[in-house]
């Protein structure tokens, strides 16, 4: 973990918002410039989806195995924020197609949810972190200092996500990726547990115009202005 000493005081920055709006860049590039550390929940819930698919387990029997699950994040060679499922290093394969389709349906499921906030509550114990999800400023830590809301326009969200799946190699067309994230953004925001939606007091930020720097530097402002206050 790297060092907090930013200020004297580490805080909890909570990033929301709707799917492949930029919270995940954000998060990481926020983290590294103040020393904290960041914790990619997206990842959790795609781990647990691509363990359900791998071993071709129903919701129920998913449910039944979370006491053998151990998730870990290890950084990679190349700096990169990677997870492990018991061990194996699962990074590139929560970013499948086939995770991207059934990871909103898992988690809607109460005891799923139940599992990852305990885990995500306790990576938070130091404080120092920046959490990125659909639930944190709302449900992990609606004490959190700081908590942005980020929003986009859905074709941008798509242009980029399909950008980034072009660059590492994975064959997922535009339109796949639109009806994709309209669909996760759909189940997330009306599920009956912890939907996404804004916190009252998280400060919202649209991603359409900015570049990931420009988007650094507003959040950066907004977290100095709390230190500050
Ligand atoms: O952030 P990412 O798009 O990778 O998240 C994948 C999915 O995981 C979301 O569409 C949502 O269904 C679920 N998720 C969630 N709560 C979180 C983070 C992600 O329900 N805190």
């Amino acid at each position: 973990m790297k060092s907090k000493t930013t200020h004297n005081k580490p805080i909890i920055i909570a990033i929301d918002g709707l799917s492949s709006c930029g919270k995940s860049t954000l998060a990481r590039d926020l983290a590294k410039a103040l020393g904290y550390t960041y914790i990619d929940t997206g990842a959790m819930y795609r781990a647990l989806t691509w363990y359900m698919l791998a071993h071709r387990l129903s919701p129920p029997m998913l449910i039944q195995s979370l006491p053998d699950i151990k998730l870990e994040f290890k950084t990679g060679q190349n700096g990169t924020n990677n997870i492990l499922v018991n061990g194996i290093d699962i990074t590139d394969e929560i970013r499948s197609k086939e995770v991207n389709e059934q990871v909103s349906q898992v988690s809607t499921l109460p005891e799923v949810r139940h599992f990852l906030v305990e885990q995500q509550r306790q990576m938070g114990i130091e404080k120092g972190i920046v959490m990125d999800g659909r639930d944190i400023g709302t449900v992990v830590f609606p004490e959190a200092e700081v908590k942005l809301f980020l929003t986009a326009d859905s074709k941008v969200r798509a242009q980029r996500r399909h950008l980034e799946n072009k660059q590492k190699g994975l064959p997922i067309s535009y339109e796949e990726v639109l009806d994709n994230l309209l669909y996760r953004d759909r189940i997330d925001s009306t599920r009956a547990i912890s939907p996404l939606k804004k916190a009252k007091d998280a400060i919202v930020l649209d991603t359409t115009q900015l570049t990931s720097k420009e988007q650094l530097l507003k959040a950066l402002d907004i977290v100095e202005s709390y230190i500050s206050k």
